[in-house]
């Protein structure tokens, strides 16, 4: 009898520990993050853009300035001295993978998250 309410104990605890794992699998196949580059040098990595208030990163390149705004799941450029505004005109990303391209300060904002993390090793 004791025997049984054990191994009823251990099933149990196995079935959670699977229910759990595939819950934090879908929690962290959500998460998104951004990288800044630069050229082709990565600049700054930013770990999540799921905060809910909105954040503020000025990027200072050769070319001048950006600054990019994220929260909620997305990111975006907010203001820039470039010449066309192309970066600052295009939509927020949300996607992984989505990128925001600044060409005349040579800037270069991607959306990145689980999926695509074995994937971006070009740039
Ligand atoms: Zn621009």
């Amino acid at each position: 009898m004791s025997k049984n309410i054990k191994w009823a104990i251990v099933f149990l605890a196995v079935v959670l520990i699977c229910v759990g794992a595939i819950f934090f699998g879908q929690l962290n196949s959500k998460h998104k993050g951004a990288e800044i580059y630069i050229g082709s040098q990565l600049y700054q990595t930013i770990e999540s853009l799921e905060n809910e208030d909105i954040r503020t990163v000025t990027v200072e390149t050769p070319d001048g300035t950006n600054t990019i705004c994220y929260g909620e799941g997305k990111i975006w450029v907010e203001q820039a001295d470039c010449k066309n505004q192309v970066c600052v005109n295009h939509a927020k990303a949300s996607l992984v993978d989505e990128v925001i391209i600044c060409a005349p300060h040579k800037l270069l904002i991607k959306v990145t998250g689980e999926d695509s993390s074995q994937a971006d090793v070009v740039l």
